[in-house]
């Protein structure tokens, strides 16, 4: 057998990328995405307005807060969450699809999410915090996104410590001093944990023809 051949069933694993606002986190999920055809990721409904740039449908589903509420009743999110003064939220329904096709998903949410994904999935969760490499590099990354009023800025830099202060609730922290070096950090837990044993679970199969033929 040929290792083009070896294609080992595996269950998708759901990658949790949380860090405070601006320490980097869209930036690393965008390239895991572009480099890696396995991974997809999940669009949050959120009710804030969407920032210059932003798709609805792409980057969030943009909802009024009534039609988020119904969702949330119809219980149509995997997780949700108040941050800042909007809700944010995780729809149910693709996020299991992927993982029933062996396929993986990112999410970018919060501890508050986290935590509820912790009770609902555990198994199936990787959790990844990053941190930014200083106060003064975070706001540096805030003030240049140059998206968010001054005021939106400096709530946004209160909120990173409340949101920091949950880093011991994740399985591995990295500090985002060097994008690239990062990005290859981030590549490497996924691979790693592509490979435990429980996520494998055409192994035993292929163990079973593998000791047959020996
Ligand atoms: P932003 O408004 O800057 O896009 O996101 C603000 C915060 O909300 C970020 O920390 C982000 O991780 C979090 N967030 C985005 N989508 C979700 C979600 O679906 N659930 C939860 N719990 N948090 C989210």
């Amino acid at each position: 057998m040929s290792d083009s051949e070896i294609n080992i069933t595996r269950r998708g694993l759901m990658l949790v990328l949380s860090s405070p606002s601006g320490a980097g986190k869209t930036t690393l999920s965008r390239r895991l995405l572009d480099s890696d055809p396995e991974l997809t990721m999940s669009i949050s409904a959120t009710t804030r307005h969407p920032r210059r740039g932003e798709i609805d449908g792409k980057d969030y589903y943009f909802l009024t807060t009534e039609d988020f509420g119904i969702m949330r009743n119809k219980g149509e999110f995997l997780e949700s969450a108040k941050v800042f003064d909007n809700y944010y939220g995780t729809p149910r329904g693709p996020v299991e699809e992927a993982l029933k096709a062996g396929r993986d998903v990112l999410f970018d949410i919060d501890w508050q999410g986290t935590q509820q994904l912790t009770e609902n999935a555990k198994g199936d969760l990787v959790k990844v915090f990053i941190l930014p490499p200083s106060a003064y590099e975070l706001e540096r990354r805030l003030k240049t996104r140059a998206q968010d009023s001054d005021e939106v800025v400096a709530r946004r830099m209160e909120e990173a410590s409340e949101e920091i202060s949950h880093y011991s609730e994740y399985e591995y922290i990295i500090v985002n001093d060097d994008v690239d070096n990062t990005f290859r950090e981030l590549q490497a837990i996924l691979h790693a944990e592509r490979l435990r044993l429980e996520r494998q679970t055409g192994l035993s199969n292929f163990v079973k023809r593998l000791r047959d033929a020996l």
